[in-house]
């Protein structure tokens, strides 16, 4: 017999959420995951820590096409990249399901429509407390509830902005927002409202992170056992290959062996490739569930801009992340090609600078940095990068290295999304210069070590010949391995993803549930 029904490897915003599913089910889950809790500490909102210092970044080393080394920006803890995350909660667009055509190529089809995800998006969006406004956003999909919260209220700069991005004839609208707010009783709120949330942990628990709202409560049922600091690298499967039947991890220094009748691998798109990669049998000389070839391939991660432009006044906002625009996610001016999202990013404070851009800063003033800090309004721009299967994650023929190679696609229109943001500033009542005298504004590009968003290594499709997992995220070739996280995404879109990894975990969540013969939570 099998120590667990179900291992679920990761705690992130696939896996917490998959644990969060099943666990009332009264099945023996494990959860395994390589960090540890993330500490609660004065740290989690100081920026030098956060920004400069990389506190909380994983001391990982990866290596690009041309095996250069270097420190990948992501998180092990439990809850995974939501610990850190801006927690922008989108639904794709009902269009990016189907096939779109981009400048650089096409988008292709998801296997499964938009009107199947959405049932699990508004369940998603009850989870997650996500707070925001149906109806502002001209390209929102369809919706059978409205957001259980309502929208987080523009900051007086920020409404000024709305106000003046309206009379230019664009429809900004409040973004989606997972933050536990409540405004209208403030003595109350779990969230206090403060400007270190995007990229920060949430000292006192009120970000919905996979942590809060999936792990903990999900823990509270005996049946739900977490091991911390387990760090999966190897599955082993049966002689014919067709079954999982241990889950290997390291632990305090030593290897482990667990057993379950279903295990969910949900590692992050680089992590969980690098699991299977890493897992090749005689059955499966290419890595598991790889017959395909597909392991690895078509990783994305958004061609995402982090811009910030001076405004004329002060820009005194506190939490920043509360506008979209989308009025260029499906074309730009005279460009028929899709361009992308434009939000609000956290607000800049001045170390920051010197922690993403120290090269360039060094030699500032500290005043002109926390000058520019007062002016700034920082937004963050995403343009949809195209799978590519030659953007891919490998790893060493030992499974000692992960590589990964990647080459940016749709540079075009990120470069016009760019552009279009610029041409509108002087309406917005932002300078045309800046305090340093040099630039309109400073740009920082997100290089591939910036993988914040990373998908698309496990795409699950119809076709065992072109992808790695069916429409059930189970893989083609292996009867009780499952994939949770975003490396199930055929394309990523240019809404944030996280919103769509927790919807679709919740929906693999009710097929395991219905495999095991247990009732469905929904
Ligand atoms: C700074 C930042 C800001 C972001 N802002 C937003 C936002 O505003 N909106 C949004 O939608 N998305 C945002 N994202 C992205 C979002 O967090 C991710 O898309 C999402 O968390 C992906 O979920 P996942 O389950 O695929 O992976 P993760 O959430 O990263 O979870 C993977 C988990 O697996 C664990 N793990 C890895 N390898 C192993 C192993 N071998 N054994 C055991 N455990 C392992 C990791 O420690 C981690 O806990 C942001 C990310 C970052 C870093
Ligand atoms: S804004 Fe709210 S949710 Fe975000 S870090 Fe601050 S208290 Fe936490």
């Amino acid at each position: 017999m099998s120590g667990y029904d179900v291992i679920v490897i990761g705690s992130g915003a696939g896996g917490g959420t998959l644990v969060h599913r099943l666990a009332p089910s009264g099945k023996r889950i494990l959860l395994l995951e390589r960090g540890d809790w993330l500490p609660r500490e004065p740290q989690n909102w100081l920026a030098q820590s956060v920004f400069v210092d990389g506190r909380y970044v994983s001391p990982d080393t990866w290596y690009d096409a041309d095996a250069q080394p270097f420190q990948p920006q992501v998180h092990y803890f439990v809850g995974g990249a939501t610990k850190l995350y801006g927690a922008a909660l989108y639904r794709l667009r009902a269009e990016d399901f189907g096939e779109l055509r981009h400048h650089d190529g096409i988008s292709p089809r998801w296997p499964i429509s938009y009107d199947e995800m959405e049932p699990y998006y508004t369940q998603a969006e009850q989870l997650y407390q996500v707070h925001g406004a149906r109806g502002e956003d001209p390209t929102e999909p369809p919706a059978s509830a409205p957001y259980p919260f309502p929208a987080v209220s523009h900051e007086p700069r920020i409404q000024q902005l709305s106000d003046d991005l309206a009379a230019a004839g664009l429809t900004p609208f409040h973004a989606p927002c997972g933050v536990m707010l409540n405004e209208a009783n403030m003595p109350y709120s779990a969230c206090v409202r403060c400007d270190n949330c995007d990229g920060f942990p949430c000292v006192v628990h009120a970000k919905s992170d996979a942590e809060v709202a999936a792990v903990r409560p999900a823990l509270e049922h005996d049946n739900v056992t977490l091991a911390t600091n387990a760090k999966a690298v190897r599955l082993e499967t049966n002689a014919s290959g067709t079954a999982v039947t241990g889950v290997i991890a390291e632990r305090n220094g030593e290897e482990e062996t667990y057993t379950a009748d279903v295990v969910v691998v949900s590692c992050g798109a680089a992590n969980s490739a690098r699991l299977l990669l890493a897992s090749a049998t005689e059955q499966h000389p290419r890595g598991l569930a790889n017959g395909s070839d597909q392991v690895g391939r078509n990783f994305m991660f958004h061609n995402s801009q982090a811009v910030l432009a001076l405004s004329r006044e002060e820009n005194p906002t506190v939490f920043q992340k509360t506008l979209g625009i989308n009025d260029f996610y499906f074309a730009g001016k005279d460009f028929d090609y899709p361009l992308g999202n434009i939000q609000m990013v956290g607000k800049s404070q001045a170390p920051m600078f010197r922690g993403e851009k120290p090269g360039e800063t060094a030699l500032a003033p500290q005043w002109s940095l926390e000058k520019i800090a007062r002016h700034a309004v920082d937004f963050w721009l995403s343009t949809e990068d195209l799978p590519r299967p030659e953007n891919r994650v490998t790893v060493t023929r030992d499974g000692g290295l992960t590589q990964i190679a990647y080459k940016p696609s749709n540079r075009e229109p990120k470069e016009r999304l760019y552009h279009q943001l610029k041409s509108m500033l002087a309406h917005l009542g932002m300078e045309h210069d800046h305090l340093l005298g040099r630039h309109l504004y400073l740009k920082t590009d997100i290089p591939v070590a910036g993988c914040a968003h990373q998908a698309g290594t496990c795409r699950f499709g119809e076709d065992p010949s072109d992808s790695v997992l069916n429409t059930d995220c189970r893989a083609h070739e292996l009867d009780n391995l499952y994939v949770v996280d975003t490396s199930f995404f055929p394309s990523i879109g240019a809404v944030n993803p996280a919103l769509t990894a927790i919807a679709n975990a919740l929906r693999v969540g009710d097929h395991l549930l219905e495999r095991m013969g247990a009732p469905r939570a929904g």
